[in-house]
């Protein structure tokens, strides 16, 4: 299996990429804010516990992530040659809960490849989203500016977790699609 983690801020093309990987590289997507959105839309009890913490910009408490992506690993993982996790791990204690996740399968993160954008960027991006994408979290500039910092705060950590043991990847995440899904497959052909 081959298992990565496409890391960044909120707005920074996690969501775009993750498509174009998986079409070329045949991974699984476990989009945990994908996930949520589903459930929210299903009208189903982890969507309604969820929706306060999403429409503010918050995060939704581990224990609850970790259970979705623990299930969704169970469901997928016998047709699945690896995963792409997009928007999770957010926490360290994410990280380490997939860590072992994935342990216990005998399996292990190959590298975290992480998108860079500068930030106001990212707001013009997320701006922009929010015209179409339906998004209550993308149509306020304070909830964005609060999931930039709640990035910064809680998620950031994550990167010099992976960083330390040698897995972290920066790719600059501000050109064309296409140019930057080419930067990207360079650093999945190096993790295969
Ligand atoms: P973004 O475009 O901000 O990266 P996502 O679609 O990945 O957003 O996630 C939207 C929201 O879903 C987050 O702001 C958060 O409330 C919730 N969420 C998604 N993934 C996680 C996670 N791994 N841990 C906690 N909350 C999460």
């Amino acid at each position: 299996m081959l298992n990565i983690i496409l890391f960044g801020p909120p707005g920074a093309g996690k969501g775009t990429q993750s498509e174009k990987i998986i079409d070329k590289y045949k991974l699984t997507h476990i989009a945990t804010g994908d996930l949520f959105r589903k459930h929210l839309g299903e009208g189903t009890d982890l969507g309604k516990l969820a929706q306060k913490y999403m429409d503010e910009g918050n995060l939704v408490p581990d224990e609850v992530v970790i259970g979705m992506v623990d299930e969704k690993i169970k469901d997928t993982q016998s047709s699945s040659s690896g995963y792409i996790f997009d928007g999770f791990p957010r926490t360290v204690p994410q990280a380490k809960a997939l860590d072992t996740l994935l342990e216990e399968k005998g399996e292990k993160i190959a590298g975290m490849i992480a998108l860079d954008v500068p930030e106001e960027e990212l707001k013009s991006r997320i701006k922009e989203r929010g015209k179409t994408s339906g998004r209550a979290d993308d149509q306020n500039e304070a909830k964005i500016e609060n999931r930039i910092k709640v990035y910064k705060d809680e998620t950031l950590p994550v990167a010099n977790y992976y960083d330390g043991e040698n897995k972290y990847v920066k790719v600059h995440g501000v050109g064309s699609i296409e140019e930057i899904f080419s930067k990207i497959s360079a650093e999945i052909d190096r993790l295969k």
